[in-house]
């Protein structure tokens, strides 16, 4: 209700009141997003997160992630590069797929500066099928990456603080992957750029 009426009333504001309004609708945005990580958290922690596995193409699903960040890929000028042809279907959750291909996709334009270049790549590998999402962003130093994953981690840095997120994402989409059989980690560069990488078993 908050957003909706947020929203509503953004759109129809004028002068500096658009603008509070705006920021009004973004913090109430976050708000969700945490509620909803926390609710997906539970799901996990109680079993009752169902998932339904079959096999899913991946292009569509990243087409989708890309379409709900677009007004944030265009406010960043970023360039995404795709390389997704010919690739066989993962066996994954539709749903649960989407859910963590959003988290490493916003998460790869969120520390990614203005003009940055991110590329979504699959390819198949003895059975697996692993998606490569690459950024040139901030990066992540070594000693931290394997603690990226962990509830509530966030690597320490003033540049990353400014960003809206509590450091459940990744844990999220990590016990969310291994949930429907899969596997993600990553190597990354400080100033160089990252990459989150996801294995699923291919349909067959
Ligand atoms: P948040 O919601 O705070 O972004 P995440 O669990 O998604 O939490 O990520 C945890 C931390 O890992 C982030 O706060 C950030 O420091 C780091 N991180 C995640 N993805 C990237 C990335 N693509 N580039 C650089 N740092 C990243």
């Amino acid at each position: 209700v908050v957003l909706a009426y947020a929203t509503l009333l953004e759109e129809e504001a004028i002068g500096p009141m658009r603008e509070h309004l705006g920021q009004v609708v973004q913090a109430a945005m976050q708000l969700k997003s945490i509620i909803d990580e926390m609710v997906s958290l539970r799901h996990i922690d109680t079993g009752e997160a169902q998932v339904h596995i079959a096999p899913v193409e991946t292009a569509p699903v990243v087409g989708e992630v890309l379409d709900d960040l677009r007004l944030l890929i265009a406010r960043k000028n970023q360039k995404i590069e795709l390389d997704l042809e010919d690739l066989p279907p993962v066996l994954a959750d539709r749903q649960v797929y989407h859910l963590i291909l959003s988290n490493l996709i916003s998460n790869a334009i969120k520390f990614t500066p203005d003009e940055g270049r991110i590329r979504i790549a699959g390819q198949v590998d003895g059975g697996q099928i692993v998606i490569a999402i690459s950024d040139t962003g901030v990066g992540i130093p070594e000693d931290e990456l394997g603690r990226i994953f962990e509830r509530f981690y966030q690597v320490e840095d003033s540049l990353r603080r400014q960003h809206g997120g509590i450091g459940l994402g990744l844990a999220i989409a990590r016990e969310m992957a291994e949930l429907i059989g899969g596997r993600i980690w990553a190597v990354s560069k400080v100033d160089c750029g990252s990459t989150f990488y996801l294995s699923l078993p291919q349909a067959s």
